[in-house]
């Protein structure tokens, strides 16, 4: 069975990808806002990319990391040059779930703690450990999972009984240590846009409170960059900078390899010789097709000057977004950064009810009229707007245009 969160999407067999455009298998063109998931950064097919991946199947595919490699020696370079502090290290897996089951035993080892803290409402993956980190049911198969994680209250600005008061929402945080743990905890994981969740951001002042209370109790600081990171939010190359704290972990996968089976684990040189303990392998990560991958979305995104894209793109469709909601009762919320936007649906501004039907129905409406968006928040009623960072301002302008039609005719 499939989730209702991705059925919809799982009726188009799409066979071909050119930058924000899809091509079903009739050769219908679609513009794609969502961009598998947040998956491509770059442009479906990024002929850098592509090139650079060409490149280097035909002249080494994997041997794994029992030899060197200067491609992934050098990309992992470029990584940790484009990451502030001490975050220097960085160990290549496949998925996000890999990212995270790493950076918890990290933490784990590291502090000698065992209790995390994750956010409601978070999605950190699926692996069985990752699973527990995740808060949301969609999600959760009835397993063993989450031994020792507890699940702090989310500061979502729109739904959360504190509005948009980052600090009332750190006191449940340090309240949850006091009476849910020993008082010492091995680590912190948090999204800094909730991507899953309905492209939540966390409300201002929240991560600095937070990473307080989380340090007081020898906690590491992990933040999930799987969907934020890379200039997506177009004010800070990544998410956590906008709430002006650095991280011990930082988490990459998804548009770090424009759609190839890459992510990363980023740390401090101290808190990676945990690791040293002990040996340390995975077959596919960090081999040279993905590492040529990963490292020419560096350079395109660098080239191509999409941070400030993603700023101006998306400070275009936040304004357009913000006049669709004065015309249109049924859009609660319109919130988020550069190109990681969310449109919430209510089917009543005073109660918030989530018009999870209506969401479902303009989804659909939207498909047929060319036009892909992702459909998500714990309660399936927010548009998540992530296109490929290409996405221009006629694109923007034409999905407006598009959810404008749709909207009127309900
Ligand atoms: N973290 C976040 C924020 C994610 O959005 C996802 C995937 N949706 C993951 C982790 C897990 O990544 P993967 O599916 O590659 O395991």
């Amino acid at each position: 069975m499939v989730s209702d969160v991705i059925d919809v999407v799982f009726q188009l067999n799409i066979v071909e990808g050119k930058m924000q455009y899809l091509f079903d298998e009739s050769g219908r063109r679609y513009l794609d806002a969502f961009a598998g998931i947040v998956t491509v950064s770059v442009g479906h097919g990024h002929p850098a990319v592509v090139d650079a991946v060409v490149k280097q199947t035909k002249l080494l595919q994997h041997t794994t990391t029992i030899y060197l490699h200067h491609a992934i020696a050098n990309y992992a370079e470029a990584l940790a040059q484009r990451m502030p502090g001490n975050l220097k290290v960085v160990y290549f897996v496949n998925s996000g779930s890999e990212a995270n089951d790493m950076a918890m035993m990290m933490a784990r080892l590291y502090t000698g703690s065992f209790d995390i803290v994750a956010l409601r409402n978070a999605y950190h993956g699926m692996s069985p450990s990752t699973m527990g980190l995740t808060a949301h049911s969609t999600w959760k198969y009835n397993v063993a999972q989450g031994f020792g994680v507890h699940h702090a209250m989310n500061p979502d600005p729109y739904r959360g009984p504190f509005g948009a008061d980052g600090k009332l929402y750190a006191n449940d945080l340090a309240n949850l240590l006091e009476s849910a743990t020993p008082g010492r905890i091995a680590g912190f994981f948090h999204e800094t846009i909730q991507g899953v969740g309905g492209a939540v951001e966390l409300a201002p002042g929240y991560l600095p409170a937070a990473y307080d209370i989380v340090r007081k109790a020898g906690g590491l600081c992990i933040a999930d960059e799987v969907q934020t990171g890379f200039g997506r939010t177009g004010s800070n190359y990544w998410g956590f900078q906008n709430q002006g704290v650095t991280p011990d972990i930082v988490t990459l996968a998804k548009g770090i390899g424009n759609g190839l089976p890459l992510a990363a684990v980023v740390t401090t040189p101290e808190i990676a010789q945990v690791l040293s303990q002990r040996l340390h392998f995975n077959t596919y990560g960090g081999n040279p097709v993905c590492s040529a991958a990963g490292h020419a979305v560096l350079e395109v995104l660098d080239k191509e000057k999409r941070q400030e894209h993603c700023a101006t793109v998306g400070d275009h469709l936040l304004h357009r977004l913000r006049a669709l909601q004065e015309k249109h009762d049924i859009i609660g919320n319109v919130r988020g950064r550069g190109l990681m936007l969310g449109v919430e649906l209510v089917k009543d501004r005073q109660t918030k009810t989530p018009a999870k039907e209506e969401t479902l129905h303009l989804f659909e409406q939207l498909k047929d009229l060319g036009i892909l968006v992702g459909k998500g928040g714990l309660h399936g009623n927010v548009f998540r707007i992530k296109p490929p960072m290409c996405f221009s301002m006629e694109d923007a302008d034409f999905l407006v245009d598009g959810m404008d039609h749709v909207m009127s005719k309900l």
